[in-house]
This record gives C-alpha cells, structure tokens and sequence, in this order.
C-alpha cells in the first residue's frame, strides 16, 4: 500500500515532470510522438470490463471470450461467426468515436510543429482526430483495411461499408455467407491487414512513411 506522503510525493513528482514537458515541447523543432495501447485506453477505448460486457455480452456467454484482446485469437469455426466478430470489433473500436478527446487534444499540442507519430495502434485514432496521414506510420496495421489471405499482392483494402454491412446483417453471431469478403484478385477469403506474421502487407503509403520517419534519426 502507498503512503500518503509517497503518494504525495509521487503526485509532485508527476506534476514537475509535466511542467517539464510543456517547456520542452514549447522549445521544441520537431517532435516524434511513439503511442501504444495506453492512449486509446485513456480515451475510452478499452478491451475489458463493463465496455466489453456491454458490447459483446452474446459473445461472452457462448465462447467464454475474456477481453476484445483475446477475441482477435479465438479459434472460430467458421468464416461466418469469424466475421461476425471482427466486424463488431472494427466497427466499436475503429469506426466509432472514442468518449474521450484525447487524441485531440494531443493534436493542439504539435499542430505547430515538425511532428512524427510512430504508433503500434492500429484503431485510426490519429488520423480521425486530425493527424496528418503523411505525419504518421502505424507499424501494426488498421482495423480499417483488409488484405488478401494469401496475400496474392500488396494491396489494402478499405473495409467501412462491408464492416457496417455485416453489423447490421449478422444474427446468432454469425453473418450471412454471401458477405464473406474475398480477395478481388485471386478470389481467396480476406483477412485482417494487422502484422500477426510475414503475410502482412504493407502497400506503398506504409513505405513512403517509413522513409518519412528517418529524419528523426
Ligand atoms: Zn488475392
């Protein structure tokens, strides 16, 4: 348990290195931004708790699924109850706003200046808030882009009206078999564009960021 004079002096501590930041950030040229989970989190986007029970009560009570984390893992038996997962947990996650401004409110802070986002999340948070899409590399992906299974080539694709297709037309946590998405090259299934293994692809935007991102070097 912490004290109350360690927890004083912890919020001190905390308070200075805010300061700090400002004064920093004031005097700064360029900034480079790196963001994880945490900040979606903190603005309302999170994966347990009474957020994921509200939204996925059915799935919870047939699959026993614990988080929207481990949702992502599940071993779904068939491409129709896989999708109906997927698309819930794209359209919550990606195509919804947050609760909270937080990525705004960050924005006002580097508008100004020469920035960089180096960012694992794939929920499109930056750029919905405003980021510059040349400003940002999102190193793991986007919810909102599919690719080819195989992949056949280095195409993404966007997902929005199928997602919301699927949304609206899934019953008993499973869509209909005909809005299975299939790759238009090959014909083969779709699947997420999130880096899980070497299929990942990333199209040419993903590579012109990267080199944007050297001169931080
Ligand atoms: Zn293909």
């Amino acid at each position: 348990m912490i004290s109350n004079m360690q927890a004083k002096n912890n919020r001190l501590n905390y308070e200075e290195q805010l300061v700090k930041l400002k004064e920093e950030l004031h005097q700064a040229d360029a900034v480079l931004i790196g963001a994880g989970a945490g900040l979606s989190i903190s603005a309302g986007f999170t994966y347990s708790g009474k957020r994921f029970e509200k939204l996925f009560g059915d799935f919870i009570q047939k699959y026993s699924i614990s988080d929207i984390y481990a949702g992502g893992f599940y071993p779904w038996q068939s491409l129709e109850e896989y999708w109906a997962w997927w698309s819930r947990h794209i359209f919550v996650n990606r195509y919804e706003d947050a609760p909270k401004p937080v990525y705004q409110e960050l924005l006002s802070l580097v508008q100004d200046k020469d920035y960089f986002v180096l960012t694992t999340n794939v929920d499109h948070c930056f750029q919905k808030a405003g980021f510059d899409k040349e400003r940002l590399f999102y190193t793991q992906g986007d919810y909102g882009l599919w690719q080819c299974f195989e992949p056949c080539c280095q195409k993404t694709y966007d997902n929005e009206q199928q997602v919301r297709q699927m949304v609206e037309q899934q019953r008993g946590m499973r869509i209909p078999t005909e809005l299975i998405p299939r790759c238009p090259v090959c014909g083969k299934p779709m699947t997420m564009n999130l880096r899980c293994d070497d299929t990942f692809v990333e199209d040419e935007g993903g590579t012109v960021r990267r080199d944007g991102m050297r001169r931080f070097r």
